[in-house]
């Protein structure tokens, strides 16, 4: 007797798109390690390597100030609170400097709504970082920082973006999706608008040759028809732009929020996997699904690449959101590559845009790990000359 999740499977197999009804399916019922099998297949039509890229990042904050009392959020405080903080733009900087001399190749840049700010700040902070560290991406501020600046400049979104595309920006960060519902997002974060207040944002920035990632923060007060309701936006996005390089999905951690009332623990490792299956079968124009190391747990990171994730994440060398919930974990570079070999796949360092820097296809010898005492972040791990000679030169991977 032919199953439904057979029938996905033929679906998958002549390259049809799959539905809403297929969606509910793997996100519910399907066995989760034949859904997991579904999904790698599916990343090696996209991606046959048996590589696994990663970034050298950081995701520090410029500040906590926020006006938007998201119920999910533990780290912001509101204007005049005795642990808020603005830093100047050079204060910022400093962490952006931070960040390079620890090999850093992304800036990952965010903060709360803070209406005192003005534009010129944002412009500032991408400008100075183009101008002083050219290698660092500056993958600055969320779709709802950007309507902030709107709002308090009184332009359009559309100007916002081309103000910060002229001063250097070329990417944004996801964050800020939580669930792409009308009934979530008024439950979990009303200040914030619907689902449109994020995916305009997006469309903008797309229309406008910036690319982006997108998120999702599941695990709290959604159901399956709200993640679905989130799969589709994002994919529809897609068809529009392609300006998505990744999603990136992890669990909601309830420390010091005001949903912690109702909502006491984070979903697990299960959960997560068939989130990350699901996504990777029913977003058909992602390139990339990044498995959430950082939260989720760096075992649960390993399985998942074999659930469809093809990309490891960043380094983080610096991160304030998930610690505010006294959430915390940690990683080195020498670390990533060996729990993506240990899995049977090539650690390879990436760019933002996910252009492929630098291979780790063997481990690192006694005389690197001497050597890696003395030096940055980046130059740590490259085994020997045979492999500087096989390094890949930022040669664009998936479509
Ligand atoms: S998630 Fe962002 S917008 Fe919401 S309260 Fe926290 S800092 Fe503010």
């Amino acid at each position: 007797m032919t199953t439904a999740l057979d029938a996905i499977g033929e679906k998958l197999r002549a390259g049809q798109r799959l539905d809403r009804a297929d969606g509910l399916h793997l996100l519910t019922d399907a066995p989760l390690l034949e859904v997991g099998a579904l999904a790698q297949a599916a990343r090696f039509r996209r991606l046959p390597d048996r590589t696994v890229t990663f970034v050298i990042d950081s995701n520090p904050n410029y500040t906590n100030v926020c006006v938007t009392d998201c119920q999910f959020c533990a780290f912001y405080r509101k204007p005049g609170d005795r642990d808020a903080y603005t830093l100047t733009v050079d204060e910022v900087l400093a962490k952006v400097e931070f960040a390079a001399a620890r090999g850093a190749t992304t800036v990952l840049l965010q903060g709360g709504h803070n209406p005192a700010i003005p534009l010129d700040y944002y412009l500032a902070l991408v400008r100075e970082t183009r101008r002083r560290f050219p290698h660092i991406t500056p993958h600055f501020f969320t779709a709802s920082e950007i309507r902030t600046m709107a709002e308090v400049s009184g332009l359009s979104i559309h100007d916002v973006i081309a103000r910060l595309r002229e001063a250097g920006q070329s990417t944004l960060p996801g964050g800020g999706a939580e669930i792409l519902s009308d009934r979530v997002r008024k439950r979990i974060e009303p200040k914030k608008g619907g689902p449109d207040a994020w995916l305009e944002v997006h469309r903008e920035a797309h229309r406008q040759g910036l690319k982006s990632t997108a998120t999702m923060m599941y695990g709290h007060v959604e159901t399956p028809e709200d993640v679905l309701d989130h799969l589709d936006a994002i994919r529809g996005l897609q068809d529009e732009c392609l300006g998505f390089t990744a999603f990136v999905p992890w669990s909601f951690k309830p420390g010091n929020t005001l949903l912690a009332k109702w909502i006491t623990h984070s979903r697990g490792p299960n959960a997560y996997l068939r989130m990350i299956a699901a996504s990777r079968l029913y977003l058909d124009n992602f390139p990339h699904v990044q498995a959430s190391w950082f939260s989720e747990g760096k075992q649960a990171g390993q399985i998942a690449l074999h659930f469809g994730a093809d990309d490891w994440g960043g380094t983080l060398f610096e991160e304030n959101v998930h610690r505010a919930a006294d959430y915390v974990n940690t990683i080195t570079v020498e670390e990533i590559t060996t729990l993506i070999r240990e899995v049977g796949f090539t650690p390879v360092q990436r760019t933002t845009t996910y252009e492929l820097q630098r291979s780790y296809w063997a481990p690192p010898t006694v005389s690197d790990r001497r050597r890696s005492r003395s030096r940055p972040a980046s130059r740590l791990t490259t085994p020997c000359r045979r492999e500087r000679r096989r390094r890949i030169s930022a040669r664009p991977r998936g479509s």
